[in-house]
């Protein structure tokens, strides 16, 4: 078993950033966040780089998310979890998916997406409307048919109907949504739909899927994130029912705000936790700063 496998037992919970950006004061306040909530449980905070979007990562991003961290004062066990290195465990879970009946492998193109989506609007300019829900388009392909670019879809439908007989439930203590919550498969059907699960080459997870396999390698028993991931819990607690993986306890907790009331984003270099630091802020200025700007 590898070091990763051999996660305490007890209050366990991660801070998961990706490396495509400098960390900002957003990501400052959910790493305090669930630093302290490991701190007040006697538990432990792991660090995990989400490093799947081979696109937009880099090298230096992910030394200064390292660097930030421990100047405001974080530690974590080591080895620390990179998703790069994950393709095994991500290709053992959609051969599980595979097994189960609930995968297919799609080829439309984004655009492809977004005109099968427009095609009711009649006047609507596809290339404007922001794919949403797959509408479903390759669902009847057989995974044998999968081509070595495709991409590999959940088939919703059929992993709710495999599903059916399990209530399944989890609970949120985020201030927002705390409580206990059931899987409703309209809000899925209608929301979510059939999210991709791998990109390009099987063993090469999405989000979704990658999160929910490396929480339980690393025995997270407290996910704590921010609100803008609450959406996201319904489809990680159906993928952890199908593949059999023990269920978290969920904090989604508030964003972090600019002064419109904008979410922050990593090209905002203003709000970095290295432009503050090199402003000469200490790391208590940004601790008040992060828990500041959340109200
Ligand atoms: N990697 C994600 C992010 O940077 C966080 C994923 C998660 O916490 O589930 O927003």
């Amino acid at each position: 078993m590898s070091a990763q496998a051999m996660a305490p037992a007890g209050f366990v919970t991660r801070f998961a950033p990706s490396p495509t950006g400098l960390l900002h004061l957003g990501h400052a306040y959910s790493a305090l966040t669930a630093w302290d909530a490991a701190a007040s449980a006697d538990g432990v905070c792991l660090l995990r780089i989400e490093d799947t979007d081979t696109a937009r990562v880099r090298a230096e991003y992910e030394a200064a998310i390292y660097e930030e961290l421990r100047w405001l004062g974080l530690t974590w066990p080591e080895p620390v979890m990179r998703q790069s290195e994950r393709h095994t465990a991500y290709a053992e879970a959609l051969a599980h998916l595979d097994r189960l009946g609930v995968t297919y492998p799609c080829r439309c193109t984004r655009a492809d997406i977004r005109s099968a989506l427009a095609a009711p609007q009649e006047g609507a300019d596809p290339s404007l409307a922001a794919p949403a829900v797959y509408p479903g388009t390759c669902s009847n392909r057989a995974m044998s048919e999968a081509g070595p670019s495709e991409a590999i879809r959940l088939n919703l439908d059929h992993a709710l109907r495999l599903t059916e007989g399990q209530s399944l439930r989890w609970t949120e203590t985020g201030p927002a949504h705390a409580g206990c919550h059931t899987l409703d498969p309209p809000v899925l059907r209608e929301g979510v739909g059939d999210v991709v699960l791998a990109r390009k080459d099987i063993g090469t997870a999405a989000y979704h899927l990658a999160v929910v396999v490396d929480d339980a390698t690393q025995g997270v028993t407290h996910i704590v994130r921010g609100e803008d991931l609450l959406e996201a819990t319904p489809i990680h607690r159906l993928l952890q029912a199908l593949l059999e993986l023990p269920v978290p306890v969920w904090h989604h907790h508030a964003l972090v705000r600019d002064e419109d009331g904008k979410r922050l984003a990593k090209r905002d270099n203003a709000r970095a936790i290295r432009t503050y630091r090199q402003a000469g802020l200490t790391p208590a200025d940004v601790r008040h700063l992060s828990e500041d700007s959340t109200r």
